[in-house]
């Protein structure tokens, strides 16, 4: 392992960049100047940031920094899809402590330049400085559009189809996993140090979490993928949708904002809400209520969409969406149907089964 200081932050940067080719006409000039260039002559500039803080985003004892690349650059272009638009360039900030090394950078960067060549996008610029505390990451992410192509979250209207590509819940049931796993792992050692068993806590450093069978939540946590292919089919089949929102905090959530923006209420069904056959397992074993988890469990990076009534067919021929509802007018409320034909309104904070009866 090689300590930064010994490449120094100037070498770090060309070490890191030196072998980015630039992929876009839009990028007249990337890293190496005191600012990328950029042109857009014909479209509308997409901007979106986001900031990744260890110990509030992400856990290293879960991912490692090449996923964790992978992850950070993805987040970003899933906000420029779900704006409809194309992802194009992208700027990286990076704050490290002591701990990480040269090497731990070229696994980050190896992630985000996978991510970043699965859609196209040019790495631009960036900065790298020391922190005392852990890892930073601030990244943003532009990309264009033409006006009239943009969607919003305020274009819904009443009778409008509301639709989700994916699955929902496996991210976070992914997070449970992790978690899960890494407390068996710290019990076993709090027991082994109590006893003094020196020979159990030789052995605990090959300790093997228990992930079988349940792979697809581990890569819904880990290996956040944008879904650009979504976009792609509304190009093919020429659907604009009315509104739309990645989905990263929870269905539920996402939904209030689209019905708050768009000044309208909805209605979803429960029992067509995408899920997992491992999430519903998953949330069986953790004794939670697996709807909930598809509404409030975040990371997933769906789009979450609404399409006017006569775009039903269209919806029909795509390929990994779901219908799972339709917009009201505002006085209706925001709501769910249950599976026994229940109404409950819908909440950000969990949705409580039992809320009725108190
Ligand atoms: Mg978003």
């Amino acid at each position: 392992m090689t300590e930064i200081s010994k490449l120094g932050e100037f070498g770090l940067i060309h070490r890191l960049t030196d072998n980015i080719k630039i992929k876009n006409e839009s990028t007249i000039k990337g890293v190496g100047d005191d600012c990328a260039v950029l042109h857009y002559p014909d479209s509308e500039v997409l901007v979106t940031t986001d900031m990744l803080m260890e110990g509030v985003h992400f856990d290293l004892t879960y991912i490692d920094l090449q996923h964790l690349g992978y992850k950070s650059a993805m987040v970003n272009i899933s906000d420029i899809f779900a704006m409809n638009g194309t992802p194009r360039q992208l700027t990286v900030s990076i704050a490290l402590s002591k701990r990480f090394k040269v090497e731990d950078m070229d696994d980050f960067y190896s992630g985000l330049k996978l991510a970043c060549d699965k859609w196209g996008v040019d790495i631009v610029g960036g900065d790298t400085t020391s922190s005392y505390t852990g890892l930073a990451i601030s990244i943003t992410c532009i990309g264009e559009a033409r006006k009239d192509d943009i969607v919003y979250r305020s274009g819904a209207k009443d009778t409008d189809l509301i639709c989700v590509s994916g699955d929902l819940g496996a991210a976070y049931m992914g997070l449970q996993l992790l978690e899960r796993e890494k407390s068996v792992y710290y019990q076993q050692v709090d027991e082994a140090r109590k006893k003094n068993d020196k020979r159990a806590l030789e052995e605990l450093r090959n300790f093997q979490p228990d992930f079988a069978g349940k792979e697809y939540l581990l890569q819904r946590q880990l290996q956040t993928e944008a879904r650009g292919d979504i976009i792609a089919q509304f190009r093919e089949l020429g659907i604009r949708p009315t509104a739309m929102m990645d989905i990263s905090d929870g269905l539920s959530s996402e939904l209030m904002h689209i019905c708050k923006e768009s000044g309208c209420g909805c209605r979803i069904y429960e029992k067509n809400i995408p899920i997992d056959y491992q999430t519903a397992v998953m949330a069986e074993e953790m004794n939670m209520n697996v709807t909930t988890c598809a509404l409030n469990g975040g990371e997933d990076y769906e789009l979450l969409f609404t399409v006017p009534i006569g775009d039903n067919e269209k919806i029909q021929q795509m390929d990994n969406v779901k219908l799972i509802g339709h917009i009201t007018r505002p006085e209706l409320g925001q709501m769910l149907v249950t599976r026994d034909n229940q109404e409950f309104e819908l909440k950000a904070q969990g949705w409580n089964p039992l809320s009725k009866e108190e």
